[in-house]
């Protein structure tokens, strides 16, 4: 199909999902190890040899940078495939589990088996990232897929059906392009799986779906991470570390930092490091940043008067600007922006800022800060720069996010054994590594009888058997 196709409809989107059904039935076996190992080569080779399609898809859908683009979008999806490449023969072996004295002439072991046709619905912000790094989970684990890519990069959900169609068979894995409705039709299917990302509310309609076909889920969801600098942090590095991590891709990051709660005695120094910071990495006149060949656009003009209305809202609430605030709605363009004196009045308080604006709040006691994050959903990431272990061990505590960085942002997702993922309204499940992998996969418990002694405690209850049992 050319990369225009508006795509399939729901019949032939329900013959797609048909003939994945059956080759996971006729093929059961088919998916061992050495073919998913195969799989898995097949597809970084692709995406390999399309690695300058992919940089100038991103580029003409949100002029995503290429460094960005090597570094969150293919790194993190060879990543992933060199991980489950690596450690797929141990992740596969039945692992045996001890058991207790009633289990004694036991043996016991867990299987992880192929789900089956796995749903995998992608988000616009990491494209790339987002949709190949789960299907090399899938396909690790020994599954069909079909990717719902996402309509808002239309150029890059188009290579990624490249992709996909040069490297497997539709009956393995493909892709539907299109919008929600799409989305809807695939979810009206019984798949054995579903992986989603994207946001909290759509993470409800899928859940709704699935629940019809009681098909698990795994929801990476959104929200607003918070971050805390304590009085004890090192300024100039968290200022460096927390630009990088809320300007990269625009600030269309769900892990992004969304607002900083900072120590009124730090507050005037960490905005002076911030501003530092973005004029050195984007440039010190507001031409230098619009023209900065490493500053990205947002997606699209729906996203920028959202993002236009929320600064309107907080400013016209009495919230400043403290760096940044011009915009240009032709290009889609927010300078990198720092606004102070926001109220939880505001609806950059309550709502996923999901771009280049940063709101910081002063605090005097840590206490109000928990209370603050702990009022909200629980949130995917939270930050901690402080040099105060027993601080940080507070908050942690005290708090639940999907996952945690001291002393800095993002890089958790990099990490290949750690889970990623949130908790309730940031994500339900986590992906990633043997986590992925396990997502996609049926934890099966193999028991054997050997020589059990279970069967002295079976009917007819006699007063030995009762005496037994009372035990
Ligand atoms: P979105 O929820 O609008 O869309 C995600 C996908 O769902 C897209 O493919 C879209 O076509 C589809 N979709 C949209 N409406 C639908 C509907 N009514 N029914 C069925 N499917 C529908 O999210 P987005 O705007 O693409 O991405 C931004 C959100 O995703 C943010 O909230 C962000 O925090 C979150 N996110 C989370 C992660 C994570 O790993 N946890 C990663 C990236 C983005």
């Amino acid at each position: 199909r050319a990369s225009s196709d508006p795509g399939l409809d729901a019949n032939q989107i329900q013959a797609l999902f048909a003939c994945q059904r059956e080759a996971v039935e006729r093929d059961r076996a088919r998916f061992g190890l050495r073919d998913r190992l195969d799989s898995l080569t097949r597809l970084k080779i692709t995406i390999k040899r399309r690695e300058g399609d992919i940089i100038s898809a991103l580029a003409s859908d949100f002029r995503k940078p290429e460094p960005e683009v090597r570094l969150t979008e293919l790194f993190p999806v060879y990543q992933e495939i060199s991980h489950a490449k690596l450690h797929l023969r141990s992740w596969t072996k039945p692992h045996r589990v001890p058991g207790s004295l009633g289990m004694f002439g036991t043996s016991a072991q867990v299987r992880y088996q192929p789900r089956g046709v796995c749903l995998i619905i992608a988000p616009w912000n990491y494209p790339v990232n987002l949709s190949l790094g789960p299907l090399a989970s899938a396909l690790a684990a020994g599954n069909t897929a079909i990717i719902k890519p996402s309509e808002l990069t239309p150029a890059t959900s188009a290579i990624i059906r490249q992709i996909v169609e040069e490297t497997f068979p539709p009956e393995q894995v493909a892709v539907c392009e299109g919008d929600a409705s799409v989305s809807q039709a695939l979810l009206d299917l019984p798949f054995d799986h579903i992986f989603f990302t994207g946001s909290p509310q759509v993470g409800k309609i899928v859940m709704a779906a699935a629940a019809k076909h009681l098909t698990s889920v795994t929801l990476e969801l959104g929200g607003k991470s918070p971050t805390i600098v304590d009085s004890t942090a090192d300024i100039d590095d968290a200022a460096r570390k927390i630009v990088w991590g809320k300007f990269s891709n625009n600030g269309q990051t769900c892990i992004a930092p969304d607002h900083i709660y900072v120590a009124r005695d730090q507050a005037r120094n960490l905005v002076d490091a911030l501003r530092r910071e973005i004029r050195r990495v984007y440039g010190k006149a507001e031409t230098d940043q619009k023209g900065s060949p490493d500053y990205g656009r947002i997606v699209n003009s729906r996203h920028f008067d959202r993002l236009s209305a929320l600064l309107d809202d907080a400013t016209s609430h009495g919230a400043l600007v403290l760096e940044g605030g011009t915009r240009d709605p032709a290009q889609k363009y927010i300078a990198p922006t720092l606004i102070g004196g926001t109220t939880h009045q505001m609806a950059i308080s309550r709502e996923e800022i999901f771009g280049p604006v940063l709101p910081l709040i002063e605090f005097d006691d840590i206490d109000s800060v928990i209370e603050a994050i702990n009022a909200g959903p629980k949130p995917l990431a939270l930050y901690i720069f402080s040099k105060d272990a027993a601080a940080w061990e507070a908050i942690i505590a005290r708090t639940s996010s999907g996952g945690v960085c001291i002393n800095q942002n993002v890089v958790q997702f990099l990490h290949p054994n750690l889970p990623f993922g949130g908790v309730n309204n940031s994500g339900i499940g986590s992906a990633h590594g043997f986590h992925g992998f396990k997502a996609f996969s049926h934890e099966r418990a193999v028991l054997r009888d050997r020589f059990s002694v279970l069967r002295l405690l079976f009917p007819p209850y006699t007063p030995a058997v009762k005496r037994l049992i009372d035990i």
